[in-house]
């Protein structure tokens, strides 16, 4: 048991991570800003004696809570979300990462980062292991995020050097499952919040480039083995799903599991979209005995059943 500090409590990660926390038996603070997270995502934690959030930016407020572990989650996460705001992306990503690894090092405490498949940009090397450095573009719309993150990590490692700070890295592959904001533009969410509403699927571009999807429950578990495991993991640890789709093959799924035909609306492919992605998980295997073990096609149905009850639509479509 230990207490711990989960930053971007309110996020989709960050509230599954909270709530997996509280089921081990720690104490846990949860901070969040709620400008993309949202309360009704901690309804659960909110019914814990051992669970306290405090709203508060993480940039900008006092100190951060004492704890034994911090878990750094906070960002927005969604390419629509990082770009509408991508000097506070940045901000969150630097100056909030520099402030989580000073409170962890005051207290003598192990820090856990959420980085990003999005460190690899556009990988030129296929799958993605840990040992690849990337193809980013630092000045495209994607950066304020990418290169958030990578900065994120060089802090990371600079803290763990010059400190001797317990420092592990995630890297984070598409996730998606229940608590997943409707309106925050990504693809799993757009296609069943379209498909329930009756509309067809935007696909942007061609529909041929790749994700990997992990859902949700098998992500947070690869988190906390992460926070979990001996001084001695090694970092950074790629954390996804490695079965790859392509997005037209998604949007077809989706349809399926909804009961919908397939129609869809082809939009412009957004700049610097990555081609592929796939990660090798080969180290959070051999360090964590992790693996995801939820398909896609079992992880869309409870997804459909929170949004359907999310948006209060019934099986014949808006009610
Ligand atoms: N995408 C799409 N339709 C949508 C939203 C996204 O075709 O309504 C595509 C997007 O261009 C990208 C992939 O789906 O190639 C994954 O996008 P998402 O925003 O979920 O996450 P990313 O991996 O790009 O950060």
């Amino acid at each position: 048991m230990a207490r711990a500090v989960v930053t971007g409590a309110a996020g989709f990660l960050g509230s599954h991570l909270v709530d997996t926390l509280l089921a081990d038996a720690h104490d846990v603070v949860g901070l969040d800003n709620l400008s993309t997270g949202r309360r009704q995502n901690l309804r659960a934690a909110a019914g814990s004696a051992r669970f306290r959030f405090v709203r508060a930016d993480l940039t900008r407020s006092a100190r951060l809570p004492a704890a034994d572990r911090y878990y750094h989650l906070a960002s927005p996460a969604s390419p629509p979300a990082y770009q509408r705001d991508p000097v506070g992306t940045l901000r969150v990503n630097g100056v909030g990462t520099l402030r989580v690894l000073e409170a962890a090092r005051r207290h003598d405490a192990r820090v856990v980062i959420s980085s990003t498949s999005e460190v690899y940009g556009d990988p030129l090397v296929h799958p993605q292991p840990e040992s690849y450095w990337g193809h980013v573009n630092p000045i495209g719309l994607r950066s304020c995020y990418d290169e958030g993150k990578r900065f994120g990590e060089a802090l990371c490692m600079a803290y763990r050097r010059q400190y001797g700070l317990d420092v592990r890295i995630a890297r984070i592959f598409n996730t998606y499952g229940p608590r997943m904001d409707p309106e925050d533009g990504r693809v799993v969410s757009n296609f069943i919040v379209q498909g329930l509403r009756g509309r067809p699927l935007t696909v942007y571009g061609s529909g041929r480039q790749t994700r990997s999807f992990c859902y949700v429950s098998d992500l947070v578990r690869g988190l906390a083995a992460l926070g979990d495991a001996k001084k001695s993991v090694v970092t950074p640890m790629n954390l996804g799903n490695p079965r790859e789709f392509t997005v037209e093959r998604v949007a077809r799924l989706v349809a399926r599991a909804l009961g919908v035909p397939f129609r869809v609306a082809h939009d412009p492919l957004p700049a610097d979209d990555p081609k592929q992605r796939c990660p090798d998980i080969r180290r959070a295997r051999a360090e964590l005995g992790w693996s995801p073990t939820v398909p896609l096609e079992e992880g869309l149905t409870s997804t459909i059943a929170y949004f359907r009850d999310t948006l209060q639509v019934g099986r014949r479509g808006v009610a």
